[in-house]
Formats: structure tokens, C-alpha cells, sequence
């Protein structure tokens, strides 16, 4: 395994050069690049001049507080989501709780040995499992909410059970997001509609199989290898008494039926077409709207090799669309800034404007970063900034991205995320905005 340390920076901000030149010495020997600040205002100054890749933050420091330092990075753009791990001599849990709502990594009580912070940033490094690392003291009084039920499937939702684009993806950098190509669930509470076929869809199945037989709707926006390669592993197929509607397009080449049962074939796979004891009915999408359960869904073609949809789902007043490929002002690399429904660049992409127009959820990918996509244009997939142009000109009122590179991992994720932030601001379109996640639900 690489050495998680290698090229990290690491900003030690610590006031007491005891400690400072012990930890400092400790991570140079891990293999850390460190920089010291001797108080709050330094360590702002050197976030900004040696850019680190995480910042060790002690909470009492002289001029500018740990806790002022933070709500300061919080609230810039460039440093939102930097990674801070706190160090502090007081463990009061009601302080600890305060600082928790900056969402730093972790909270270090001092004194620690400088293995602990070690563990910690390799951890991080290593998984950029920001979100689950434990506190070295447990805060205590855990608010009871965190202990209810995780989800509650009377409740309309969605779910995300993969959110990667091109190839599944695994591995402690990934550990965050998670490596399973696309698949996506609109439950009305009572119908779960599920939305290509990508790795995730075997998990899906898995949370399927566990309710007993039912009708499943499974809708594809294309047949792309990372939209169909789950579909062998979805095991409702072999089970008798599912009944599994699949909607697809007509499609240029080969149809949706012998694309998606074609991969049971025995030079692919060890199951047969005739294994499949599940009734399974293959409908081609038309122009009307298909409605399950006061569902209406309805498709829209995108910018994207073939015959490829994107959908959108109106349920009691929640509309979604779901458009994980779609290569918005292909060829485009000019600023978002500016651009309106009549440049000559956008007129051509106004049917899928209109499409998400004012959606509360938009599930759309952003695949390339501005620096990446000038190589890409023409793969059929969205340049970032493109991206955010697009959930402005169609005003819709939250963005979830999906599709994620398979060459960007967690860490790479997280600055993309405060990127895109950083070009919401710019267009003066500030809407909530995160990346998806295998797992993530998000209720109506
Ligand atoms: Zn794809
Ligand atoms: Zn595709």
C-alpha cells in the first residue's frame, strides 16, 4: 500500500511549543509535509499560503481562537470543507458539542500521544472516512434522534444505491461515496420505482428480497455497460412470484430485452435465460407519461451517445428528475457566468431545460472538472461548471450529483464539492447542493 502520508500537507496550529515541535517532529518522520501557527490569525494566513490537505487545530490559541478559526473556514467558500481535527485540554461534553457543529473530523483531548493523531490523519488519508471517525472521548449525552430508525419506508423518498458513472470502483480511497454504478429508487411510500441497473442495483435487491415477492418497476435511461450490469446480479429475477417490469427505449441497435437478458448468455455468466423464474415484462417507453401508484413519470432524450432518457417523477406536488448521463453545452469550456436560455450554446439543450424546470430535486451528474473535460468533450458526459449552469437555468431548488469519475476519490470529491459551491456562488445561484452516496436517502 502507498504511504498514506506521502505529499499530505498538514497545518499544526499550536501555541504551546512543546507541543508543537513534538507532533511536528512526529508527523516529518510519518511523512508529512507540516507547517506551524502560533496562534488563530497566523493559521488563517497559512491556510491560505501553504494550502494544506488538513489542518491539526488547537482550540485556545492567542488572537483568534480554534472555535473562530473554524466558523471562519466554514463560512468561506474555498475553505468549507477543509478537514480539521481539533485538539483540546477541556473535555466538556457540552463545549465538545458546540464545536462538533463546525463538523470537524475529530476531537483530540489533550494530552495525546502523537501515534493518536497519526492513526487518525492515516485513517483519513487512507479511507477519507471523514464522516464515521470516532471521537478519542465520546461525547457524552447522544441525542436520542440519532438512535431512531434510519429510514421510514411509508415515507416518499429516494435512495441512492449507486452513484459511480463508467465502472464500479473500490477501496479505502472510495470509502465515502462508495463504488457501485448507477442505480436510484423513487418510493412513494408504497411502490419502490427503481431507476437503472448498475452494480448498486444488487443491493437494491438485497433490501428487495428481504419484503417478499412484489411487482418492481425498473425504468433505464440507456443501455450503457454501467446501467445494465447490475441486472444479472438482481436476484428478484430467479425468484418466483416477482413480477419485474422493465422501461426502456426502442433504442438504435439491439432492443432493451436482448440487452439486458443477452448478458445471462453462458460465454458471460454461469446462470441461463431459462433460470429466470420471476414474470418479467419489457414495455417500451412512449411519449406519455407511465403512472404506479399516483407516480407519473415521464422521460426526456439528453446529450448522450444513443438513444438515452432522463426522468422525472411528480409525486403529491415532489417532482425529481433523475438524468445521471447528460453532456450539457457539449463542447463548452467558457465561463457559466452570463449564460441565458437564448445563447446559441444553450438553445439547443432547452427541451431538457424545460424538462427539469424548477424541480425540488435535480439528480444530475457533473462528471468532468473544468481542467478535465477540455480531453472529454464528446464522451457524453458534463463538464462541472456546465453543470451548474444548468441547475440555474432551469431554477431548480436542490442538486444532488451523481455519475462520479471513477477517478475521483473521496478526497478528490470533497475539494469538487467546494469547487462547485465556490461556481453556485459565482452564478449567484446558491441552492443545496451535495454529491451522492451509496446509502444516501433523502426524503421528500
Ligand atoms: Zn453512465
Ligand atoms: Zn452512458
Amino acid at each position: 500500500m502507498p504511504n498514506p502520508a506521502s505529499r499530505k500537507k498538514i497545518l499544526l496550529a499550536e501555541d504551546v511549543r512543546a507541543i508543537a515541535l513534538q507532533l511536528s517532529h512526529a508527523l516529518e518522520k510519518a511523512g508529512y509535509e507540516v507547517d506551524v501557527a502560533r496562534d488563530g490569525e497566523e493559521c488563517l494566513d497559512k491556510i491560505a499560503s501553504f494550502q494544506p490537505d488538513l489542518l491539526v487545530l488547537d482550540l485556545i490559541m492567542p488572537k483568534t481562537t480554534g472555535l473562530e478559526v473554524l466558523r471562519t473556514l466554514r463560512a468561506g467558500a474555498a475553505t468549507e470543507n477543509l478537514a480539521v481535527i481539533i485538539t483540546t485540554a477541556k473535555d466538556y461534553s457540552t463545549e465538545l458539542k458546540h464545536i462538533r457543529q463546525s463538523s470537524p473530523l475529530d476531537v483530540l483531548i489533550k494530552p495525546f500521544a502523537p501515534q493518536v493523531l497519526i492513526s487518525k490523519l492515516e485513517g483519513f488519508f487512507n479511507s477519507a472516512a471523514s464522516c464515521s471517525l470516532e471521537a478519542s472521548r465520546p461525547v457524552r449525552d447522544t441525542p436520542s434522534e440519532v438512535y431512531s430508525p434510519a429510514l421510514d419506508p411509508k415515507r416518499p423518498h429516494v435512495r441512492f444505491w449507486g452513484t459511480r458513472g463508467s465502472i464500479p470502483v473500490s477501496g479505502g480511497r472510495y470509502a465515502q461515496h462508495g463504488g457501485n454504478t448507477t442505480c436510484f429508487e423513487f418510493c412513494t411510500g408504497q411502490d419502490r420505482i427503481l431507476f437503472d441497473a448498475g452494480s448498486g442495483l444488487r443491493e437494491a435487491a438485497l433490501s428487495m428480497l428481504k419484503e417478499g415477492p412484489r411487482h418492481i418497476h425498473l425504468f433505464i435511461t440507456h443501455t450503457h455497460w454501467d446501467h445494465i450490469q447490475g441486472f444479472p446480479f438482481f436476484t428478484p429475477i430467479y425468484v418466483p412470484g416477482f413480477e419485474i417490469t422493465v422501461y426502456g427505449e426502442r433504442g438504435f441497435g439491439k432492443n432493451i430485452e436482448s440487452l439486458l437478458v443477452g448478458q445471462l448468455d453462458r460465454d458471460y455468466f454461469p446462470v441461463q435465460r431459462e433460470d429466470l423464474a420471476a414474470k418479467i415484462n419489457f414495455v417500451f417507453l412512449e411519449d406519455r407519461p407511465v403512472e404506479i401508484s399516483g407516480a407519473k413519470i415521464s422521460r426526456e432524450y439528453v446529450h448522450h451517445p444513443g438513444a438515452t432518457v432522463g426522468f422525472k417523477i411528480e409525486h403529491d406536488d415532489w417532482k425529481v428528475a433523475f438524468i445521471p448521463d447528460n453532456e450539457f453545452l457539449q463542447g463548452y469550456t467558457g465561463s457559466p457566468v452570463g449564460l441565458t436560455r437564448d445563447n446559441d450554446i444553450v438553445v439547443p439543450h432547452e427541451p431538457v431545460i424545460q424538462f427539469v424546470e424548477g424541480v425540488d430535486l435535480l439528480v444530475h451528474e457533473a462528471q468532468y472538472l473544468p481542467n478535465e473535460y477540455a480531453k472529454k468533450i464528446g464522451w457524453g458526459h458534463s463538464n462541472l461548471t456546465s453543470a451548474c449552469a444548468l441547475a440555474k437555468l432551469a431554477g431548480v431548488k436542490k442538486w444532488i450529483a451523481v455519475h462520479h469519475d471513477p477517478d475521483h476519490d473521496d478526497i478528490a470529491l470533497h475539494a469538487k464539492h467546494g469547487l462547485t459551491r465556490q461556481i453556485l456562488a459565482d452564478l449567484n445561484y446558491r441552492i443545496p447542493f451535495v454529491h451522492g452516496y451509496d446509502g444516501l436517502v433523502e426524503y421528500r
